[in-house]
């Protein structure tokens, strides 16, 4: 198992692309601790892993990750349960698609808030604790539009950007903690989100990619699993694309 004991908070864990995460790394031996946006989502996703597993170590909290109070009260009850909080997924994101002339500060700064502030309320409250043990991986979600950019819902991108940015520079500055810091970039995803787009408008796109075809939530886990384990302890500061190389 590649991740055998390791505890992992994973961010956004309740569908889509986060569920998978928690799941592979329940597979790979993890203890993991899902965060939800509400108590009851959070339990719902822990109920049916449990179901799926008894024997798996799942939790759930649901900190409002956009308020550093909250994440920091939560997560340091975590690090008190398990000892130590080995990885670090930030996954929970969000987008509004509007054009840019309706786009409104209200979308804008939510956007920001979850996916960039978010990302550094949660980093922010585990790595006292990771420097201390001079040990620890965080994984950012970032996305294929953090290379070429989006035709519309400016936040998106740019806060997607912004993780990219904020991925290597932390790498670079808690790499001598030996702390790891990456992210992984994936393309389009067959979650929910992607299931109720209309098949005229996925077909172009499937044709536009190499691979032929969306990527699975399980294959873009695949890619956090190898980057959170020891097998890739000499990897920091990367962006991984699992997009089949999907380039908008
Ligand atoms: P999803 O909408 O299925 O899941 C998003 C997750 O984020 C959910 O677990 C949800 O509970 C959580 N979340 C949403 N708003 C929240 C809030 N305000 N507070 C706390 N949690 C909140 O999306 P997904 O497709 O699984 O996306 C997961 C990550 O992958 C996101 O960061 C997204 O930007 C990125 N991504 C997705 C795709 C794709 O095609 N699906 C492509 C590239 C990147």
């Amino acid at each position: 198992m590649l991740l055998k004991d390791k505890v992992a908070i994973v961010t956004g864990g309740t569908r889509g692309i986060g569920y998978a995460i928690v799941k592979e790394f329940l597979r790979e031996g993890a203890i993991v601790v899902l965060c939800g946006s509400r108590p009851e989502t959070a339990d719902k996703a822990v109920k049916a892993l449990k179901a799926e597993n008894d024997d798996w170590s799942v939790s759930g909290i649901s900190p409002d990750l956009t308020d550093y109070a909250s994440v920091k009260a939560a997560f340091d009850g975590v690090e008190k349960q398990f000892g130590r909080i080995d990885v670090l997924v930030n996954n929970a994101g969000m987008s509004a698609k509007e054009p840019f002339n309706t786009y409104t500060e209200a979308m804008f700064d939510s956007v920001m808030d979850l996916n960039l502030k978010a990302v550094y309320n949660c980093c922010r409250a585990v790595t006292d604790g990771m420097q201390a043990r001079r040990s620890g991986c965080i994984l950012n979600t970032s996305s294929m539009v953090s290379i070429y950019g989006q035709p519309s819902g400016i936040a998106y991108p740019t806060s997607k950007f912004a993780v990219n940015g904020f991925t290597l520079s932390l790498a670079r500055e808690l790499g001598p903690y030996g702390i790891r810091v990456n992210a992984v970039a994936p393309g389009v995803t067959n979650t929910d989100m992607m299931k109720a787009v209309p098949k005229q408008y996925i077909e172009p796109l499937v044709n536009s990619i190499p691979l032929r075809r969306i990527g699975e939530p399980e294959e873009v886990a695949n890619a956090f699993v190898f980057l959170a384990s020891d097998k890739a302890s000499y990897i920091t500061g990367v962006v991984l694309s699992v997009d089949g190389l999907a380039r908008n």
